[in-house]
C-alpha cells in the first residue's frame, strides 16, 4: 500500500516527467523556429544572388550593344570622311569609278575588321560564360549560321 509519502514522491516525479516533456516541446519549436529562419536567409541569399546574376547579364547586354552602336557609328564617319574627301560630283565615268572603287575599299575594311572581332568573339566564348551567355543570345545561329556582318565576314561570304 502506498504511504502519503510515496504518492507525493511519484506526484512530483510525474510533474517533473510532465516539465521535461515541455521542456522538450520548447526546444524542439525552437530548433523548427531557426531551421526556417535559416531556410528564409537561404532564399534571401538565392534571390540576392539571382539579382546580382540578372544584373550582370543586362550590364554585359548593354556593353555589347553600347559596341555595337559605336562600331556601327565609326564606319559611318569613315565613310561621310570619304564622301567629304570627294567635293566635287564625279563627272567622269572615272571619277564614279574611282569614287566606288575607294568606297570599296573603305568598307572591305570594315568588313574585316568585324570578322576579325568576331573571331576573337568567338575565341572568348569558349573561356568566359557570362560572355557567352549574352553572346549567344545576339548571335542566333552562331558560327555556322548567324547572320550579322561579322560571322558573314568571318565565313568569307561577299558584303
Ligand atoms: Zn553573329
Amino acid at each position: 500500500m502506498a504511504t502519503n509519502t510515496d504518492s507525493t514522491l511519484i506526484k512530483r516525479v510525474r510533474l517533473e516527467a510532465q516539465l521535461a516533456e515541455l521542456a522538450l516541446e520548447d526546444a524542439q519549436s525552437e530548433l523548427n523556429r531557426k531551421k526556417s529562419q535559416l531556410t528564409v536567409q537561404q532564399f534571401e541569399r538565392s534571390l540576392d544572388e539571382l539579382a546580382t546574376y540578372l544584373q550582370h547579364e543586362r550590364e554585359q547586354e548593354l556593353q555589347d550593344r553600347i559596341a555595337e552602336v559605336n562600331r556601327k557609328a565609326a564606319q559611318l564617319a569613315q565613310i561621310k570622311a570619304l564622301a567629304a574627301q570627294h567635293t566635287t560630283v564625279p563627272v567622269s565615268g572615272a571619277d564614279m569609278a574611282a569614287f566606288v572603287a575607294d568606297l570599296g575599299r573603305t568598307l572591305d575594311v570594315a568588313w574585316d575588321k568585324e570578322g576579325r572581332e568576331i573571331d576573337q568573339a568567338e575565341s572568348r566564348r569558349l573561356y568566359d560564360a557570362a560572355f557567352r551567355r549574352a553572346y549567344d543570345r545576339q548571335h542566333p545561329g552562331g558560327y555556322d549560321h548567324c547572320q550579322c556582318d561579322g560571322h558573314r565576314s568571318l565565313r568569307r561570304e561577299p558584303r
